[in-house]
């Protein structure tokens, strides 16, 4: 079986429809996995939805999933995020609103734990660090654990009682054996790792190979729309240099 692995989408609807198209390059997927974070910072946060669902997902709720259907307080945001959560809001209908509002923090999928941002904190904790990864591993039974949040892509493993870092390029593939794992398949809309394009994964559990993609989109008709709805600068900006 073949999963897409996506997470923090962010409105980003370039990114999405250029990964969705990627995947079908790429012999197409059985299911899709999201990993939260569908809304907030961008500029299409229904187009998102709309695309996200026709694929059926499994997905878990990200904080800015929650900050924009008011489920959680925007004193947890800074300035720019909570007014993107605010400006979603307001682009949503009552259908949208309530995907939202009822998406699960954590779910289990085969050897897969799925959390936005760590099993120990579901919507709040970074794992950005061999400590805080270290910390977790207690926090779930499973194998292994998918998180996003960080919109790094990179692999915490844990061996012999120590955690080593593996940072996930395009194309590279991860093979999943022994050792327990807490997988970050990276941002498609809003990537934080200095490169720009898209980034998802694909698990084939034929192998069982985790194999991270980076793909170009339209980064500049992002902005744009972004700009045209009078989203916070930083935010539009940030896109580019994929920080
Ligand atoms: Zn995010």
């Amino acid at each position: 079986m073949r999963c897409a692995v996506l997470a923090d989408i962010h409105s980003n609807l370039e990114a999405l429809t250029a990964v969705f198209r990627d995947i079908e390059v790429k012999g197409g997927a059985d299911e899709v996995w999201c990993l939260g974070d569908i809304v907030g910072y961008g500029p299409e946060p229904a187009e998102c939805i709309k695309l996200l669902r026709k694929f059926n997902p499994v997905c878990v709720a990200g904080n800015h999933d929650l900050g924009t259907v008011g489920k959680m307080e925007l004193s947890f945001f800074n300035p720019a995020a909570a007014q993107a959560c605010i400006w979603s809001a307001e682009k949503l209908g009552p259908e949208d609103l309530q995907y939202l509002e009822e998406l699960p923090q954590t779910v289990q999928k085969g050897d897969f734990l799925l959390a936005h941002g760590s099993p120990a904190s579901p919507l709040l904790e970074y794992v950005a660090s061999n400590s805080i990864a270290e910390k977790n591993f207690s926090y779930f039974d499973k194998p292994y654990c998918l998180v996003g949040h960080t919109h790094v892509p990179q692999a915490y493993k844990q061996e012999d009682d120590k955690v080593a870092s593996i940072s996930l390029s395009s194309g590279i593939g991860l093979v999943l054996k022994k050792s327990r794992l807490i997988i970050n398949p990276g941002a498609v809309g809003q990537p934080r790792d200095g490169d720009p394009r898209a980034s998802y994964a694909i698990y084939d559990s034929e192998g069982s190979i985790f194999r991270v993609y980076r793909v170009e989109y339209g980064i500049r008709a992002t902005q744009d729309k972004m700009m045209q709805a009078g989203l916070p600068v930083s935010l539009v900006t940030r896109l580019e240099v994929g920080r």
